[in-house]
């Protein structure tokens, strides 16, 4: 059983020296969508949500415009609930870590399809042993929910709109599943 006080306040590894607060995730138990992660930025460091910076911005629009999902219909989480500081990528200490509270959200929640975010989320959730280039927009069962990996709405924002086509595309199949389902 998910207990969210010992989240909320949990020092099982290095990043809870660092942090501002443990960023939980939050969304309904039956959400269309279960939306994961690599970690949190400054942005939900300090607002306390996940995605709610400039990376969740593109991300619940393309998210809206091509699944015709909101936010409120998904549980967004992400694999490391702290921030790492400067933004790095976690270490596979703190993935290994973090994971049982994932893990627990993963039982807890009941979704229709999982989309993870990025190379850290997709090879941590799915196990992914190949680079995101390689990967996205394949379908995967977790569980018997069917997932998809695309970008991090980060690497978009970084890589312009070669990046948003991509990740366009990979939700075209995530339509596809939930139109199916
Ligand atoms: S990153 Fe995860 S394991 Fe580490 S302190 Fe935060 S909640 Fe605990």
């Amino acid at each position: 059983m998910l207990d969210l006080n010992e989240l909320a306040t949990c020092t099982r590894c290095q990043l809870s020296l660092t942090r501002q607060r443990v960023v939980i995730g939050s969304g309904p138990n039956t959400p269309q969508l279960m939306v994961i992660g690599e970690a949190p930025g400054r942005s939900e460091d300090e607002g306390g949500e996940p995605f709610i910076g400039r990376s969740g911005q593109l991300l619940f629009r393309l998210l809206l415009e091509e699944l015709g999902v909101t936010r409120r219909e998904c549980f967004v989480t992400n694999v490391v609930k702290c921030r790492p500081p400067q933004n790095r990528t976690p270490t596979f200490l703190e993935i290994k870590t973090c994971r049982p509270w994932l893990d627990e959200q993963l039982a807890l929640v009941t979704p229709r399809a999982i989309l993870t975010l990025g190379n850290t989320a997709s090879r941590a959730v799915f196990g992914f042993a190949s680079p995101m280039g390689a990967v996205h927009g394949r379908v995967v069962q977790l569980g018997g929910v069917p997932g998809v990996a695309t970008y991090h709405p980060a690497a978009a924002l970084r890589g312009g709109s070669s990046v948003v086509q991509v990740m366009r595309r990979d939700l075209a199949v995530l339509r596809q599943l939930l139109d199916a389902s």
